[in-house]
């Protein structure tokens, strides 16, 4: 695969979400790991409903800014506001 092609799928080493502790890859026993497929269980509708309410984001939906391939499994917790 080309550079430009890797990218599309994994973060460029040491930028990947995985590194600050606060992004999961979430599966489902119907559906192959880390593949699309997860976008029809049950496991990420409920996330699609329930995760904002404990702080967590899809971070990388079909057609993101960032240029990453859609990865319905892969969540993070947004950081938390500052408190003053
Ligand atoms: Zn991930």
């Amino acid at each position: 695969m080309s550079l430009a092609d890797i990218l599309k799928v994994s973060a460029y080493p040491g930028y990947s979400e995985h590194h600050t502790g606060r992004a999961v890859d979430i599966g489902s026993p119907d559906c192959a790991h880390l593949t699309e497929a997860f976008e029809a269980t049950r496991e990420f509708s409920w996330l699609a409903e329930h995760a904002a309410g404990f702080g967590f984001v899809l971070s990388y939906p079909r057609d993101n800014p960032h240029g990453i391939a859609f990865e319905p499994w892969h969540w993070c917790l947004t950081p938390a506001p500052c408190k003053t």
